[in-house]
């Protein structure tokens, strides 16, 4: 029931004190990375650095707080007051800051280290008792909540079935402090099993209705899966009406987002993509149905709405979600779209001269590296090289 990684306790702890920078493989820090992630939270946005060749994420220990979730009016008045003494954390009790760094070309590696010489002030059980388990162990019980058994039979076997020894695995991924209310609390969130309905429809036989409906109002429609970024097979349903599917083309480059979360029995979130149409009101344009919100079912809705109009967004208004962000970055080209069609030794040119080229803040310089990257591009990937990134600048570069 519980795979416990093999250096799980070396890891846990480097990890958490971070006495030395630790470098990780990509595999070493999705096995391990997994353990002590609820020890932080992030400190603004990722930031490319190092000539776009490293990407920077900053943490913070949860138990610093240093977003503050009200203010404090006695002491916006500028009076000094004596803080009540509560059996809650106090705030600002732990100051530990932490570096995250990922190199962008091959081999890649993560990196992390602590910013200055302050030490955790609890260890790391509290911050799991306080504030939250790791995704190791809130991954091994939404698995197990997926099943057919109740709350109190899984918390049960999980806690090792009432044998002292039974919950060694569970304590070494960090599920020391895991309450029955976690496990119920799984269980509610979790889709059915089987993905059957009440009354016995399967989830299959329900979509093949859906597009059949959708067939015979004309509506264009597809289904698609894709893999998402922890490696999960992630399920997804984008439809339109061609003649909304014109204003996006006449009016796209002006697109919101809009989501509606769990909106059929399925428990799906919906996003919708609005224009505006001749008299200023946004109309939705396109639809995409979800299992799970993430960058790459939406990045791969966007591009079926693409090949059914000439969209070409410029400006998307999305509700601030980093995953609807992402997904508007992924659409045109990648780093991974890159990744893919350079890999090999002979096109290592190319793909610095057009990573490059993404990044550069000016189309002249953009334009320039684009060159640069026809001329350096082996015979059979000239043209190509030339008709989708060359002449598509405008829809990739971050100058644009
Ligand atoms: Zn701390």
């Amino acid at each position: 029931m519980i795979t416990v990684p093999e250096q799980a306790d070396y890891y846990k702890e480097i990890l958490f004190n971070l006495e030395n920078p630790v470098v990780l493989s990509v595999e070493q820090f999705d096995t391990y990375w997994p353990l002590t992630d609820a020890v932080w939270t992030k400190i603004g946005g990722k930031t490319l650095q190092q000539n776009s060749t490293v990407e920077v994420q900053h943490y913070e220990c949860r138990l610093r707080k240093s977003k503050k979730t009200g203010t404090n009016v006695a002491e916006k008045e500028g009076r000094v007051v004596k803080n009540r003494i509560t059996t809650s954390r106090v705030k600002d009790l732990c100051q530990v800051r932490m570096k995250m760094t990922r190199t962008l070309t091959e081999p890649i590696t993560v990196t992390l280290e602590r910013k200055d010489g302050s030490k955790h002030t609890h260890d790391l059980e509290e911050t799991f008792r306080l504030c939250g388990l790791p995704s190791a162990v809130k991954r091994v019980v939404q698995a197990e909540a997926d099943k057919d058994y109740t709350a109190a039979q899984i918390f049960h076997a999980l806690k090792g079935g009432g044998k002292i020894e039974g919950s060694i695995a569970l304590e070494a991924i960090g599920g020391a402090s895991l309450k029955r209310h976690d496990v119920s609390n799984a269980k509610r969130g979790s889709r059915p099993d089987q993905r059957t309905l009440l009354h016995g429809i399967s989830f299959r036989q329900d979509v093949d209705e859906a597009r059949s409906l959708r067939n015979s109002k004309g509506r264009l429609s597809a289904e698609f899966e894709v893999l998402d970024a922890k490696k999960e097979q992630r399920w997804g349903l984008v439809f339109a009406e061609p003649k909304r599917l014109q204003v996006l083309q006449q009016r796209g480059y002006l697109t919101q987002f809009d989501s509606t979360h769990k909106m059929n029995k399925w428990k799906h979130n919906m996003f919708s993509f609005l224009v505006r149409d001749g008299n200023g009101i946004f109309i939705p344009a396109a639809h995409c149905v979800v299992d799970r919100e993430n960058s790459e079912t939406l990045s791969r809705a966007m591009e079926f709405i693409k090949s059914w109009c000439c969209w070409t967004p410029r400006y998307v208004l999305t509700d601030d979600s980093s995953i609807e962000q992402l997904a508007v970055k992924k659409t045109v080209h990648s780093m991974r779209t890159l990744q893919r069609k350079f890999f090999s030794a002979a096109c290592k040119r190319v793909f610095d001269l057009l990573r490059q080229a993404m990044f550069t803040f000016t189309g002249i310089k953009c334009e320039e590296l684009c060159r640069q990257a026809v001329n350096a591009a082996p015979e059979a990937m000239r043209s190509y090289v030339e008709t989708h990134w060359l002449e598509t600048q405008a829809k990739w570069a971050m100058y644009a």
